[in-house]
């Protein structure tokens, strides 16, 4: 049986991993090859090591609430470079100031009463309209709502506003409004349906303690990638890098693949994990795949800038800020990357990274770095007083990166599963498009896309 694999970010790397993974331990033979249209493995993923820094042009964290990252981390030996993030406090940028934001919210909705009152992110009117929420009765059932109007429902317009969409926008560099609350935040729908107020279920089910949530490796998360790749090429799957797969075609046994490099490859069974707008485009025959009025994905830029430490001054203590919906900014958050991962900087030396980019404004990415640099630089003064200019620059732009999922977004996406299933048998989707853009999410898939092909080979042979 052969598997190819369409894209090489870290849902493909790991489905190769995981179907290699189940393919030996149920005594398979499975022939595995990846198709990478850059010259590298990694997609999103990319660090950069230089004078001692270790600087992320993408992703920074793994969260570690969902089991799947660290559990192939596991898989892969590289438990002893893990490393979790320092816990200090974080801001919400507001009127030029920072505020802290209130102890013991979660994802923005307060938990405790006494720092809703204490904080300066919302007027008296703003934290009466919260507190109203615990006599605010059950929404009518529904399915699927934005994150926007739900907690705009429950909790007022101001905390959406300077709290719950800043933070948001960190994930997803979205429109709220237009988010799907089912795919992005489904706790909250189970949190309101079983206690009836948000405010009362967290207050009871939130940890009191303050944890770190995320982990990392030391030498960034290209640890993680190049330590797969070097495994899967140990295990013998081949990973063609720098060929881009320009059409798929169907066979009358199975699939061929036409690749950039004037080749054609057959499979068996394929797993997509590219964004899914390439989906699209390589399966032109499903219509069906194309979502009307859906948002385009969101294009981010990520500017990571090196000091002295002593040239760096915080106006507070802590690890970042996100910038509130209603801020004339044009960063949406900053991260103290040597406050928050102790080993990302040599001693005595300071990383801020800041992001740019959000639905309705990220063609900001398009200025030169030299441009976005100083939009940085600008948009910290006030809250980071900075001597000079940084010793280090490193700009990364990521077009079209951050996939918005539409009010209904699961539901959709069943639908054209349930398509794919009957037109192209043995074709899975995998990846940030589909079920969640967090590493974890995106490795879940994976391992799911992989366990059904693995299902699939032993039901043949049963058969
Ligand atoms: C700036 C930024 C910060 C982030 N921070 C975090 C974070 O801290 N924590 C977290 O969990 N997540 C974070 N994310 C999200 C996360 O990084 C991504 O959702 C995830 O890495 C996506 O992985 P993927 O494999 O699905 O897609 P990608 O990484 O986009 O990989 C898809 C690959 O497919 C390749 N490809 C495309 N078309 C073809 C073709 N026709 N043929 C062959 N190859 C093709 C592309 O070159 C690419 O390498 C962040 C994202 C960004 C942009």
């Amino acid at each position: 049986m052969k598997v190819a694999i369409i894209g090489g970010g870290i849902s493909g790397l790991s489905s190769a991993f995981h179907v290699k993974r189940l393919a030996r331990e149920k005594g398979q033979n499975v022939e595995v090859a990846l198709f990478e249209e850059a010259a590298t493995v990694g997609g999103k993923i990319s660090t950069e090591r230089r004078d001692g820094f270790v600087i992320e042009r993408g992703p920074d964290s793994i969260l570690k609430r969902k089991p799947e990252a660290l559990e192939l981390i596991k898989y892969l030996g590289l438990e002893a470079d893990l490393v979790s993030n320092q816990t200090g406090q974080s801001y919400i940028l507001k009127e030029d100031q920072l505020h802290p934001i209130p102890e013991g919210s979660v994802m923005g909705v307060p938990t405790r009463i006494r720092s809703l009152l204490d904080s300066e992110l919302l007027s008296m009117d703003g934290k009466i309209r919260v507190l109203n929420e615990y006599f605010i009765p059950q929404l009518p059932d529904f399915e699927d709502m934005s994150v926007g109007e739900f907690f705009k429902a429950r909790l007022g317009e101001e905390v959406v506003d300077h709290i719950i969409s800043p933070l948001l926008s960190g994930i997803y560099a979205g429109d709220i409004y237009k988010l799907s609350l089912q795919i992005a935040l489904p706790q909250f729908i189970a949190i309101e349906k079983q206690y009836g107020s948000l405010i009362k279920g967290l207050s009871q089910t939130a940890s009191k303690k303050k944890t770190s949530q995320f982990a990392t490796l030391t030498g960034g998360l290209q640890e993680l990638v190049s330590t797969l790749e070097q495994a899967l090429k140990k295990d013998g799957v081949a990973i063609y890098t720098g060929t881009c797969v320009e059409a798929v075609g169907k066979e009358e046994q199975g699939y061929s693949l036409e690749l950039s490099t004037g080749e054609t490859m057959t499979a068996d069974h394929l797993i997509f994990c590219v964004p899914h707008r390439v989906t699209e485009s390589l399966l032109p025959d499903a219509d069906y795949l194309h979502r009307e009025h859906a948002a385009p994905d969101t294009s981010v830029a990520t500017i990571a800038m090196t000091f002295n430490q002593e040239d760096v001054q915080m106006e507070k203590e802590g690890t970042g800020f996100v910038v509130s919906r209603r801020e004339p900014k044009a960063i949406t958050a900053s991260t103290w990357t040597h406050m928050k991962w102790a080993h990302a900087a040599p001693k005595g030396k300071a990383i801020i990274r800041c992001y740019v980019g959000k639905a309705g404004d990220d063609q900001i990415i398009n200025q030169s770095d030299e441009a976005l640099v100083q939009i940085a630089l600008q948009d910290l003064k006030g809250v980071v007083a900075i001597k000079g200019q940084p010793d280090l620059t490193v700009v990364t732009r990521w077009p079209q990166a951050m996939p918005q999922y539409a009010v209904g977004h699961r539901q959709w996406l069943a639908a054209i599963r349930q398509r794919l299933a009957l037109d192209y048998p043995n074709v899975y989707l995998a990846g940030a498009s589909y079920d969640g853009v967090g590493i974890p999410d995106c490795i879940k898939q994976a391992k799911e896309a992989a366990e059904q092909i693995i299902t699939t080979k032993e039901t043949e042979i049963s058969r």
